[in-house]
Formats: C-alpha cells, sequence, structure tokens
C-alpha cells in the first residue's frame, strides 16, 4: 500500500502539489487525471523520489517512511510517454537490461525476458531492435522492461499519449490486462480520461495541484 500524506511540492514559491493525499492498496492501479500543468508529472516525480516534499507530508510504502530512501533504492519502475528504448540494444538487451545490472545468472535473464515477452505478446522478438517496432510494440517492450524487476510500484507517466488514436485504444485493454496479470501495483498519470478509466480500478482528478476528487473508478463522476 501506497500512502501520500499532505504532500506538497514547490517550485521556488509556486505550489505545483498543493496538500495531495491519497491511498493506493497493493495490486490496484491509480490514475490521476487532470489537464496539463495540474502537477500531475510533478506527483509522480515526488514519489518516485525526484522532487522534495515540503515538510510535514509525507509518502509511505507498506507502512515504511520514504523520507531520505534515494530512487534506485524505492524498488520502483518508471515507464514514459515514448518508451525511452535504449534503440543501439535489442528488444531482449532492452527488456534484460536491469537484471543484468543487477547481475542476475545468465539463464535466469533468459527465463525472464521470455516470460515478459509473452506477457506482452511478443515472443520471437528478442533479435529485433527498436527502430524496426511500430510504436505500440516499442511500448509494449517498454512496458517488458518496466516490469522486469518486479517493482513494488510502476509509475506510468501519459503511456499511450504518444500513440495514435486507434493504437491507444486497442492497447490500454492490453495493457490493463498485462498490469492486473503481474499483480503490478501501479500509479498512472495522464490528461486523458479515457486512458484513464481503461486503465485504472481508482482515479483521483486533479487540478491546479489539489486533488479535488478520488475514488473507485465507477464512483467518480465521468468526465464528457
Ligand atoms: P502536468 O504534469 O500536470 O502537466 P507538471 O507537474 O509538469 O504538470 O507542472 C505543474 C506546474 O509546475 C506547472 O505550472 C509547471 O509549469 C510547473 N513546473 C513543472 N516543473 C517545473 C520545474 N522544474 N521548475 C519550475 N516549475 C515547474
Ligand atoms: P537529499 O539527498 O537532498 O538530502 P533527502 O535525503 O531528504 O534528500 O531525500 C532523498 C529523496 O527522498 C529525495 O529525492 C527527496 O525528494 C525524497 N523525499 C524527501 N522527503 C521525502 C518524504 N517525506 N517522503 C518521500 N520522499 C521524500
Amino acid at each position: 500500500m501506497l500512502t501520500l500524506r499532505d504532500v506538497s511540492v514547490k517550485y521556488g514559491d509556486a505550489l505545483a502539489v498543493d496538500d495531495v493525499s491519497l491511498d493506493l492498496p497493493a495490486g490496484d492501479v491509480l490514475a490521476v487525471l487532470g489537464p496539463s500543468g495540474c502537477g500531475k508529472s510533478t506527483l509522480l516525480r515526488a514519489v518516485a523520489g525526484l522532487e522534495p516534499l515540503t515538510s510535514g507530508g509525507s509518502i509511505e510504502l507498506d507502512g515504511r517512511d520514504l523520507a531520505g530512501v534515494p530512487t534506485h533504492r524505492r524498488g520502483f519502475a518508471l515507464m514514459f510517454q515514448d518508451g525511452q528504448l535504449f534503440v543501439h540494444l535489442t528488444v531482449a538487451r532492452n527488456v534484460a537490461y536491469a537484471l543484468r545490472l543487477r547481475r542476475t545468472p545468465a539463464a535466469r535473464v533468459r527465463g525472464r525476458v521470455a516470460e515478459l515477452l509473452e506477457l506482452v505478446g511478443l515472443q520471437g522478438y528478442d533479435d529485433r531492435h527498436p527502430g524496426t517496432l511500430s510504436g505500440g510494440e516499442r511500448q509494449r517492450v517498454a512496458l517488458a522492461r518496466a516490469l522486469a524487476v518486479e517493482p513494488s510500484l510502476l509509475l506510468l507517466d501519459e503511456p499511450l499519449s504518444a500513440l495514435d488514436r486507434s493504437l491507444r485504444e486497442h492497447l490500454a485493454g492490453e495493457l490493463r490486462e498485462i498490469l492486473v496479470a503481474a499483480r503490478t501495483t501501479a500509479l498512472l498519470v495522464t490528461h486523458d480520461h479515457e486512458e484513464a478509466f481503461a486503465l485504472a480500478d481508482r482515479l483521483a482528478v486533479m487540478r491546479a495541484g489539489r486533488v479535488v476528487q478520488s475514488g473507485g473508478i465507477d464512483e467518480v463522476w465521468r468526465a464528457p
């Protein structure tokens, strides 16, 4: 369970995130939905440990305060809009990247890469390079790479926004199934309410730094 209590982030005198409190139970997908500039990415970065909180706020994972825990020790995975694959590495090497950094034995890496590529529907893509993949395929590789280390929390910043509309609709359903199958706890930020409703169990609506509404996906008012 991820718990945000009175989380605020300032840039100079400007409050980009203003007193946000949220709970994200283990295994759930929470979407933070709001217009550009409302503070979504800043909130995500704060959870990742990339922005300091103002005093009084806290972020806890399973009851453990993350204050002072650096990004690389939080056990989280991040996935951004454009996937950001390593273009000079094959699909398999991209997926294996974090495992190899951790000096995981080669046999174990091979097994895990096969498992992950199957999970995202890309069996047999091991030796392809990112430049030869479609946008949707690249996003699925990015997702496999993010899931490789079984993150305690997956942070997604507009994961489908860079894709065209039909691909986005198609991949949203798949991504949801993958997240459920991997039993991943995920925090997603997006300006796209279709993306939020397609992927999330819970929704928090953000405006000008504040969460103005939150609850289960069926409880929160559907924006037209
Ligand atoms: P969103 O992700 O919802 O588009 P952001 O979190 O990127 O919003 O930005 C929230 C507010 O903080 C905006 O007013 C933005 O201009 C400001 N902001 C974001 N990053 C910085 C920064 N590094 N320095 C100063 N202001 C920033
Ligand atoms: P520094 O390395 O500047 O001394 P800290 O050790 O205070 O920073 O924090 C390490 C990381 O944890 C920083 O990236 C910071 O953004 C983040 N952080 C600081 N306070 C909190 C908090 N109360 N809850 C969650 N994260 C925090």
